[in-house]
């Protein structure tokens, strides 16, 4: 697999889908999802630069961060169990997908318990799909506002999976609705909040154009992932 020409294919994209949505290319992260994938192969893409890295099973991460050099910077992305959220308090620099009040107040026990405070973002079910994890719209602003009061959470924004879709334009619409959602949020608190993670291999660009601040991308800068059969109980992702 030639990662760097990948990366080279993605950082291109990216570029131009920041372009045409007149914004910097500073202005979006790229996180690779390593689920899946071997520590050899995160160690080639961080010698191209890469740092941030997402795992979506707490055990993985923990066997293959030791193995990557330590200036990576680590987010469980996916949904959380609740039995998990010790270790993931301790594993990962950032807690994406924080998918209602009662995760919320799990993380919250455990930041205490271990005097840290979690950077976390709160995943939003922005289709409204049965197989997906996430609070819905309709709920994102008490939800958020609620969490927020969490002294050891420190909320800094919306995550979301969109639906499916070989058309990435038939997801625009659920993009443009999570930016939304954002700004909702930002009314209620009165303040900004800096991150919009949303966007994968299939349609990171649409989901640039239309406000995200992190894309995570995997299969495209990895290749298929090396395990298969990681399910919905564990990602909130189904491929
Ligand atoms: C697997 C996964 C991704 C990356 O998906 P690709 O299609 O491989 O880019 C992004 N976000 C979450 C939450 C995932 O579970």
């Amino acid at each position: 697999m030639d990662y760097a020409a990948n990366l080279l294919t993605i950082e291109s994209r990216i570029k131009a889908a920041c372009d045409r949505a007149l914004r910097l290319r500073e202005s979006v992260e790229l996180l690779a999802v390593s689920k899946g994938q071997t520590s050899q192969a995160i160690q080639a893409l961080a010698q191209e630069g890469l740092i941030l890295f997402g795992e979506n099973k707490v055990q993985e991460a923990r066997a293959k961060i030791p193995q990557c050099p330590p200036h990576l910077k680590w987010h469980m992305i996916g949904h959380l169990q609740s039995n998990k959220c010790r270790d993931a308090v301790l594993t990962f620099d950032f807690i994406e997908g924080v998918d209602g009040l009662s995760l919320a107040s799990e993380l919250e026990k455990w930041g205490q318990k271990l005097g840290r405070i979690k950077k976390v973002l709160i995943e939003v079910n922005i289709g409204g799909e049965g197989s997906k994890y996430g609070v819905p719209p309709v709920e994102i602003v008490p939800t958020l506002l609620r969490i927020n009061e969490f002294p050891h959470l420190e909320v800094h924004g919306l995550m979301t999976v969109a639906p499916y879709s070989p058309d990435p334009e038939r997801v625009r619409g659920f993009f443009r609705k999570m930016r939304e959602c954002k700004l909702d949020c930002e009314a209620a608190l009165g303040a900004p909040l800096p991150q919009l993670s949303m966007g994968m291999s299939n349609d990171f660009e649409v989901a640039i154009e239309e406000g995200s601040t992190r894309v995570r991308i995997g299969t495209f800068l990895f290749g298929a992932r090396v395990r298969k059969n990681f399910d919905k109980s564990e990602s909130g992702y189904n491929e």
